[in-house]
């Protein structure tokens, strides 16, 4: 691994990762400040028309994480794998289609017909964007995915979610979602429409829908892709995330139950966003809440793996738990703007030597030195320092 860059996208996420083999990853491409500033972050560390991401990496189906790509002109990428967390199998029978089904009604509801699942559209969205064929895979704990010799160990989700704990919460943004059917009509028939088509069945269980290791080929052409759709789905998403607006019935009650639902399915959806390692340089974190902070740190102390260069502080810096105590790094980076940085956890820097976030330090760049070992990195901050004092 050659650089890191972290874009100075506000509350949101757009990273970099160049392999030695000159192969570039993007993880994540959103903002909380709109699609047109992730956009840009994405343009800056791309420097665009020049370099383009081989690969593409979502941690999770939140727009903070993913609007950006909404932005991209159609032909203007040659991505050749694809790769998003798989919802994990869960104890409970039935839970999994149960929480799928909330999720996809609630996108629906929310979002408005543009969009029925954040997944297809985001798989229909790359196959405008680039003009090669690519691999599409879901990501779960203990699978690696290997870039020209660099191994990305996923440490979350797990396949089978169990850890009570968690899926109790799971199983609330499901009867929150249940409260919100009883008093939403037009809930009621989004979910009727689906339960009639079997939709479930089509998204998980059919073989022309099962995308698991799938290479998808681009589309050609389509009809002029349907710009007004695109940026009505933006702009509805730029209210949800500011939390302005969501379109109820005139009730203020009907209004409380589907914010508290799609408060629910979005935390929960942090609960299920993806976490690697990178040998001993990276670790990510993703969005997740605290119980899942601590299931990765414990598969980690199993491991013996507790030093990294680099740290990407889970939630933009705002999310903690004191098993994290047991990790050290050099860095500590977060990806925040005025919104998170607010809410940024002290004890980052308690288990770092360096604590930057791109609110304070605008892009980030960090150069992984193949030569120099996670050791020797305050060596090169030392030389970095005195080299700015002279
Ligand atoms: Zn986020």
């Amino acid at each position: 691994m050659k650089y890191l860059y972290l874009s100075d996208v506000g509350d949101g996420l757009c990273m970099r990762l160049d392999t030695i083999g000159n192969r570039s990853i993007l993880i994540d491409c959103g903002s909380q400040a709109g699609s047109e500033k992730a956009f840009k972050g994405f343009k800056k560390i791309f420097r665009y028309h020049y370099e383009k991401p081989d690969i593409f990496i979502l941690s999770h189906f939140h727009i903070d994480h993913y609007n950006g790509i909404f932005k991209m002109e159609n032909n203007s990428i040659g991505l050749k794998e694809l790769y998003c967390p798989g919802i994990p199998e869960f104890t409970k029978k039935g839970l999994k289609d149960e929480y799928l089904m909330a999720l996809l009604c609630m996108t629906a509801r929310v979002l408005g017909n543009g969009s029925k699942s954040a997944e297809v559209d985001l798989i229909n969205k790359m196959r405008d964007i680039t003009y090669s064929k690519f691999f599409f895979r879901h990501l779960y704990q203990n699978d690696n995915v290997n870039i020209n010799g660099l191994r990305i160990d996923v440490l979350w989700p797990p396949k089978i979610l169990k850890d009570e704990e968690i899926t109790k919460l799971i199983e609330k943004a499901v009867q929150d979602f249940n409260k919100a059917l009883e008093n939403d009509c037009e809930l009621r028939n989004i979910y009727k429409k689906y339960e009639e088509n079997k939709i479930i069945e089509k998204y998980l269980y059919t073989d022309e829908n099962h995308r698991d290791k799938v290479f998808y080929e681009p589309e050609i052409k389509k009809q002029e892709f349907k710009k007004n759709i695109e940026s009505e789905y933006i702009e509805k998403d730029k209210d949800v995330d500011n939390g302005k607006k969501i379109e109820t019935d005139n009730k203020e009650k009907l209004h409380c139950t589907i914010q508290t639902a799609n408060e629910s399915l979005r935390k929960a959806a942090n609960q299920l966003s993806l976490s690697f390692a990178i040998d001993d340089r990276i670790l990510f974190l993703g969005d997740l809440e605290k119980k899942e902070i601590i299931n990765v740190i414990e598969t980690l102390k199993d491991e013996e793996r507790k030093n990294f260069a680099v740290l990407i502080t889970p939630h933009h810096g705002t999310h903690w738990d004191d098993s994290l105590k047991s990790i050290r790094c050099e860095y500590a980076l977060s990806s925040n703007g005025i919104k998170m940085i607010g809410k940024f956890k002290e004890e980052f820097k308690k288990i770092s030597n360096n604590c930057e976030s791109t609110f304070v330090s605008g892009d980030i760049l960090f150069p992984f030195m193949p030569f120099l070992s996670r050791y020797d990195y305050t060596f090169y901050e030392f030389i970095k320092r005195f080299l700015l004092i002279i």
